[in-house]
């Protein structure tokens, strides 16, 4: 080789030299990704795989308030879910998370004190009835919402004068129309930023709420959705206490109103089955309201969005859609009814079970629910790895998600 020649080789291969470092840096990146975002990817990878879909609506806010709206959409709901069946012979599964008081504005307005007119006063029998038949026909199941959809001292407390008068009603109000922060039952938001409640109290608080629970429906309550999600560790602490097992979360505990009235204060992210301060979480994020425009289709893409990472679809919706004028309460009726339709449709093995059941078979990995199988896990974790946000950028940015999603074809192939 002449030496012009021998020059041109060298440079050639220190040029192949340095083109090999390019996979290496890549790794590296790649490398940096993963171990950046290491506790989420081991978080989702931990949390139970599901066998089957699994779709739960969480209705909020039932139990004390006015008596003959809600007897009927309790009795209309009832009258809908029990018209469908999964394979196993169940009805689909509405929970009710219930309030069992409001203010008792007659008494109030003897002494001026805070006084509640409790869910086992005969003016709520209807009420009752209406919960007790569809407990009986299997297509509700019940939860703690609370004692009240508030804080009674913080409500007391406020200087709003709309407050005032709705403190003041003779007929039991709704909650709803209350100012939002000062729906919040576990802060004292009479003034914003809201302060939290001393530890006593919260324990005094959960006690009496667990006990009037059980003293009307034969049962301490097992599942608690707080007020608004604003709660503490206290809380958690003091449910546990009294047998609460499974906590709702919508993925985080916001433990204060802020400044502008807002949930804040947070802690999480939250995945189904981990631990809390002596209870088990259980994540409800998507939403299913039809008197703010949600219809069916939007119910199933959640149901499929949720499949696809085989955790359980559990939607938030509230009394207020079923308890408006008759036309509209109607319209959002059949919503519903469109919804178990469909998901029906589209999901032949759609399993119908109860929040508190969905919580027992995760933290017991029951096999026959829980995925056991490493190729079915590896493509749940994929999916649920793609819902991490900012995970996703990242590797979309760096070309690991087009290595994920390599990996993820033959796979699912694999599981079908
Ligand atoms: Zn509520």
């Amino acid at each position: 080789m002449r030496h012009g020649e021998l020059q041109i080789f060298e440079c050639w291969c220190a040029g192949m030299n340095e083109l090999w470092l390019l996979p290496l840096a890549w790794l590296a990146m790649v490398g940096s990704v993963l171990s950046y975002y290491r506790r989420d990817l081991l978080a989702v990878w931990r949390e139970p795989v599901l066998r089957y879909p699994v779709m739960i609506i969480e209705s909020d806010d039932w139990g004390a308030g006015p008596v003959e709206t809600q007897a009927a959409a309790l009795n209309r709901l009832a009258d809908v879910l029990s018209r469908f069946q999964d394979q196993n012979g169940r009805h689909p599964v509405m929970t009710l998370a219930l309030v069992l008081a409001v203010p008792d504005g007659r008494a109030m307005s003897q002494d001026g004190q805070y006084h509640r007119l409790t869910l086992d006063d005969p003016l709520f029998a209807p009420v009752r009835q209406a919960i007790q038949r569809g407990r009986v026909t299997g297509v509700f199941a019940l939860q703690l919402h609370g004692l009240e959809h508030y804080w009674p001292a913080g409500l007391m407390a406020s200087a709003d004068p709309s407050v005032r008068t709705w403190l003041a009603a003779v007929t039991p109000g709704l909650t709803e129309k209350l100012p939002s922060h000062l729906q919040s039952r576990w802060v004292d938001a009479s003034r914003l930023p809201s302060r939290p409640l001393k530890q006593p109290e919260v324990a005094e608080a959960v006690a009496e709420e667990v006990r009037l629970f059980e003293s009307i429906f034969g049962e301490r309550p097992r599942v608690a959705v707080p007020p608004t999600f604003v709660w503490t560790a206290d809380v958690e602490q003091a449910w546990a206490r009294e047998g609460v097992e499974f906590v709702v979360t919508p993925g985080l505990r916001s433990a204060c109103r802020d400044a502008t009235g807002l949930p804040n204060c947070d802690t999480g992210p939250f995945r189904n089955g981990e631990r809390g301060a002596g209870v088990t979480y259980i994540v409800r994020d998507d939403y299913f309201e039809p008197e703010r425009g949600h219809r069916a289709e939007r119910g199933l893409e959640a149901l499929a969005h949720k499949w696809a990472q085989r955790r359980a679809c559990l939607f938030e919706t509230h009394r207020s859609n079923f308890m408006g004028d008759a036309e509209s309460a109607a319209q959002n009726l059949a919503e519903i009814d469109r919804l178990y339709s469909l998901a029906q449709m589209f999901y032949a093995d759609l399993r119908f079970i109860s929040t508190e059941e969905l919580g027992r078979v995760l933290v017991e990995g029951n096999p026959a629910w829980v995925e056991k199988d490493l190729t079915a896990r590896l493509v749940a974790w994929l999916a649920r790895a793609r819902a991490l946000s900012g995970f996703w950028r990242a590797a979309r940015l760096t070309g690991l998600a087009w290595l994920m999603r390599l990996i993820a074809v033959p796979l699912r192939a694999d599981t079908k």
